[in-house]
């Protein structure tokens, strides 16, 4: 990731001279580069070079990666038309200048939004599981609060812990312990829809986003999701497989008080899972203001 993120700084300011180039052959009417004239210009380039060569497939095939393709061919195309004009000395009509110059405009957003979304992963991502860091929850959920204000759609959160995880470390060593954790945080990335969020909150703990959900309906998704977490097989070497068990608290974001008050709620629901004997998902309600955000020891 940091290596892609390093090439494509290197092929956007490659890119950048390549403009620079242009405007220079078309103001002083310069005899242009062969290749800049050549059908296939978009892979001639240096950036063209870089691009169709990245061999990265993760990245092939992402949608914005997609997008910088077809941006740069058309803009390549834009830009053979303009030299060809200068070539046979016919004016430059403003329509196809125009075309050129938002070609480019929209290649360069589609390159600075695959450098911000991959400096996004690069430095907002958990190290152990993969899954979004803390840094940026804040501002995703805030976001979401905006549209719950505005009535367009509710918003689900749930806290999530693994139950007895300390006895996992004891009992298997903290290698196994960290297995569970990468292996618990993969299904639930694969298994959450394409806009839900999972976010390492700390530890053993995450938390769930769920845009557009009812609380009926984000209860259901949870308490599905927690026993498919259950049911899942982790191996510790020369011992039987075992499982784990999550508790989850949830509620709504709420439109009217401060993200982090929310987050405390689906934390006490957390904590009353954990009370009520733990492998369970446990919605907020008000007679949890006064509970104790520690779980009894002994249930
Ligand atoms: P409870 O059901 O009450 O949640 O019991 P618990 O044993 O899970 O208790 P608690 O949440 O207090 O313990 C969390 C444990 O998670 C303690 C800590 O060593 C372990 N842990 C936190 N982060 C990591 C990690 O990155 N890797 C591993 N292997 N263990 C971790
Ligand atoms: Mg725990
Ligand atoms: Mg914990």
């Amino acid at each position: 990731m940091r290596t892609a993120l390093k090439e494509l700084e290197q092929a956007s300011y490659n890119h950048d001279q390549w403009a620079e180039m242009l405007y220079s052959t078309l103001i002083c009417r310069l005899s242009p580069d062969q290749r800049d004239i050549a059908e296939d210009a978009h892979r001639l380039c240096r950036f063209g070079q870089w691009y169709y060569n990245f061999g990265i497939a993760e990245f092939e095939r992402n949608p914005g990666f997609v997008e910088i393709g077809i941006e740069h061919e058309r803009m390549h195309q834009a830009a053979a038309h303009l030299l060809r004009a200068t070539m046979d000395g016919t004016p430059i009509a403003t329509v196809d200048y125009e075309r050129f110059v938002s070609a480019l405009k929209r290649l360069r957003l589609e390159i600075a939004t695959a450098q911000h979304e991959l400096r996004d992963a690069l430095y907002n991502v958990d190290p152990l599981t993969g899954t979004p860091s803390r840094i940026g929850m804040l501002t995703k959920l805030r976001e979401e609060q905006v549209l719950v204000k505005r009535k367009l759609r509710a918003c689900v959160i749930a806290m999530m812990d693994l139950d007895r995880f300390k006895t996992v470390n004891d009992t298997y060593g903290h290698v196994v312990g960290d297995k569970v954790l990468i292996a618990v945080s993969a299904y639930i990335m694969a298994h959450l829809r394409p806009y839900d969020r999972l976010f390492r909150y700390g530890g053993e703990e995450f938390l769930v986003c769920l845009p557009d959900t009812d609380l009926q309906t984000g209860h259901a998704v949870i308490d599905r999701l927690r026993e498919e977490l259950g049911g899942l097989s982790h191996e510790a070497q020369g011992r039987d497989a075992f499982h784990i068990t999550t508790s989850f608290g949830l509620t709504l974001l709420d439109a009217d008080m401060p993200v982090e008050l929310s987050i405390e709620r689906a934390d006490k629901a957390l904590y009353a899972a954990k009370a009520a004997g733990r492998n369970r998902s446990v919605i907020w309600d008000s007679s949890m203001s006064t509970l104790r955000t520690e779980p009894e020891a002994s249930a």
